[in-house]
C-alpha cells in the first residue's frame, strides 16, 4: 500500500509503526460558523483513508481536534454579545450534524483544545526548559534557527524565508529574537478568554494546540498526519519543530495532505466570501452525492466545484443506488435459495473488481480509480442477474457492493439514510402534536418512521427509539 508522503515528495510504502495498527491525527475546523465544503473535504478524504485502512483489517485510532479557542471565534462571540464558548458548542454540534449526514464516522477522539490547556502549558515550559523556546513580557516564543529541521517538510529554506522576514512581523512582536520565530503562548486582551500560566494569564498559539493533543491521544510518534494543504506551512511545520524539540523523536512518519476545492479555480474560503457551507448544498442535495463527488477525484488534485459536476456525481451515484436497489428487490423475490455452479464461478469472477478496486486504493488512495471499478462491478451485476438468479448468488453479489460502497462511505442501503437528528426533529414534532391533542398528525409520524425502520416507544422518561 503505498501513500504519497509530503516529506519525502513521494509515494511510499506503508508500514505501521506497530503492526495492524494506524494512529492517526487529522487538523480539525475552527469553529465559528458552519463548515464550508471545502472544509468537507479533508472531512471526506480522510475518513475514507480512515475506512480502507479498517477494511484492510487495521485498527485505527484517529484523533481529530475542534480548535475551539481562536480569534474568529472571540470576534463572532463579541458580535453577537455571547461568550466565545457558546459560539464555539454551537458550531461543533453543527457541524457534527453535518459529518453525520456527510457519513463521516466520529473519530476515536475528538478533542478540544480548551479542556487540554494544562498539557499544552507543560509542553511549552519543556520546550523553554530545552532552549528552543523563550519569554518576552508574558508571550512565549519558538527559537526555530535552533530547530535543525525547520523547513523540512514544506522544503522551505530558512534564508528564503528570512528575507520575505519582514511579513511574518505582526504588530506587537517586534519583541521576537527573529523574525522568523512564531508564538506558542500568548497574554489576554481585555474580554478574552484565558487560562492560568507561569508566563501570563493567555492562550496557546493554534499550533501547540494540535502538537500536544496528538501526543496525549496517539503518543509521541503516529503513523499520520493530515490535513488541507494550506497547512503544510506554516501550521505542520511548527508542528514538527514543537513535537520534535519536545519529544525528542520523529513526530509522524506519514505526511497527507488533500488539495483545495475550489470555485472559479480559486480556493474555496470563508475570507474570499466564495463558500457554500455542507448545510446549504444540503438544501439541493443528498449529501451522499457531495461525498460521492469529493472522491471523484483524486484527494491531491485541486477540485471544482460545479453544478454541472455535482450533476454528474448525483447520477453516477444514482447508478450504484439502482443496482442495490434491483439486488435487493429480486431477492425479496428469488425461488431458489443455493447458488448454482454457473453462479459460483460468475461470483468467483466478480472478485476481479475487488481486486482493482483495491489496487487503486493501494496506490495513494485513488478513489476516482476505485469507483471506476465499482461501476464495471454494477454493470456486470446488472448483466448477469435477473428472476431467475438463486438469493445466494443475489446475496453475496449485494454483499461485495456494500463492502466496497462503505470504504468509500456511501450508503446504498437507503434505509439507513435517515439521520439521527431527523428522527429527533420528526420525534419533537410528534411530541407538539399530541400536546395539541392532533392524534392524527402524531400517528402519522409513528407510521412515517415506522416506515423507515424507526420503532417508537413511549416511556415514563419519554420517547425512546431505535432502528428495526
Ligand atoms: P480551517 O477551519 O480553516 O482551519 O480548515 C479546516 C480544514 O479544512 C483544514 O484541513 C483546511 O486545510 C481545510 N480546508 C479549508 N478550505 C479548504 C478548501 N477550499 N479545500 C480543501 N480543504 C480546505
Ligand atoms: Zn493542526
Amino acid at each position: 500500500m503505498k501513500i504519497y508522503n509530503t516529506l519525502s515528495k513521494s509515494k511510499e510504502e506503508f508500514v505501521p509503526l506497530e503492526e495492524g495498527k494506524v494512529k492517526m491525527y487529522v487538523c480539525g475546523p475552527t469553529v465559528y460558523n458552519f463548515i464550508h465544503i471545502g472544509n468537507a473535504r479533508p472531512m471526506i478524504v480522510f475518513d475514507t483513508v480512515r475506512r480502507y485502512f479498517e477494511y484492510k483489517g487495521y485498527d485505527v485510532n484517529y484523533v481529530s481536534n475542534f480548535t475551539d479557542v481562536d480569534d474568529k471565534i472571540i470576534k463572532k462571540a463579541i458580535e453577537e454579545g455571547v461568550t466565545a464558548e457558546e459560539i464555539s458548542k454551537r458550531y461543533i454540534a453543527e457541524c457534527k450534524k453535518d459529518m453525520e449526514g456527510l457519513n463521516v464516522k466520529p473519530a476515536t477522539k475528538h478533542p478540544l483544545a480548551t479542556e487540554e490547556i494544562c498539557g499544552m502549558v507543560d509542553m511549552i515550559q519543556s520546550l523553554i526548559d530545552k532552549g528552543y523556546a523563550y519569554e518576552k513580557n508574558g508571550t512565549v516564543y519558538y527559537r526555530t534557527r535552533k530547530f535543525k529541521d525547520y523547513g523540512k517538510l514544506s522544503h522551505k529554506n530558512l534564508d528564503d524565508l528570512q528575507s520575505g522576514g519582514r511579513s511574518l512581523l505582526v504588530t506587537g512582536e517586534d519583541e521576537k529574537e527573529d523574525p522568523l520565530d512564531f508564538v506558542l503562548w500568548k497574554p489576554k486582551k481585555e474580554g478574552e478568554p484565558a487560562w492560568e500560566s507561569p508566563w501570563s494569564d493567555g492562550r496557546p498559539g493554534w499550533h501547540i494546540e494540535c502538537s500536544e493533543m496528538s501526543k496525549k491521544y496517539l503518543g509521541e510518534q503516529i503513523d499520520i498526519h493530515a490535513g488541507g494543504e494550506d497547512l503544510i506551512f506554516p501550521h505542520h511545520e511548527n508542528e514538527i519543530a514543537q513535537s520534535e524539540a519536545a519529544n525528542g523523536k520523529e513526530f509522524a512518519k506519514y505526511w497527507m495532505h488533500n488539495g483545495f476545492l475550489n470555485i472559479d479555480n480559486r480556493k474555496m474560503s470563508k475570507s474570499l466570501g466564495n463558500f457554500f457551507t455542507v448545510r446549504e448544498i444540503s438544501e439541493k442535495y443528498d449529501l451522499q452525492v457531495l461525498r460521492f463527488f469529493m472522491l471523484s477525484a483524486h484527494y491531491r488534485s485541486p477540485l471544482n466545484f460545479s453544478a454541472e459536476l455535482m450533476e454528474a456525481a448525483k447520477n453516477g451515484l444514482n447508478r450504484i443506488v439502482t443496482a442495490a436497489e434491483n439486488l435487493k428487490f429480486l431477492m425479496g423475490s428469488a425461488k431458489t435459495v443455493t447458488m448454482t455452479e454457473e453462479e459460483r464461478q460468475k461470483y468467483e469472477a466478480s472478485s476481479q473488481y475487488a481486486a482493482s478496486f483495491e489496487k487503486a486504493m493501494d496506490d495513494d488512495f485513488n478513489t476516482a480509480d476505485a469507483i471506476a471499478a465499482v461501476f464495471d462491478y454494477v454493470k456486470y451485476i446488472n448483466t448477469n442477474v435477473g428472476q431467475d438468479s438463486s438469493k445466494e448468488f443475489l446475496e453475496r453479489l449485494y454483499g461485495r457492493l456494500s463492502t466496497l460502497t462503505d470504504v468509500l462511505g456511501i450508503i446504498v442501503d437507503r434505509k439507513e439514510e435517515m439521520l439521527d437528528a431527523d428522527i429527533e426533529a420528526l420525534i419533537e414534532e410528534r411530541q407538539a402534536a399530541r400536546k395539541e391533542k392532533n392524534f392524527a398528525r402524531a400517528d402519522a409520524i409513528r407510521e412515517e418512521l415506522l416506515a423507515k425502520g424507526i420503532i417508537l416507544e413511549d416511556t415514563r422518561e419519554g420517547v425512546k427509539w431505535k432502528r428495526a
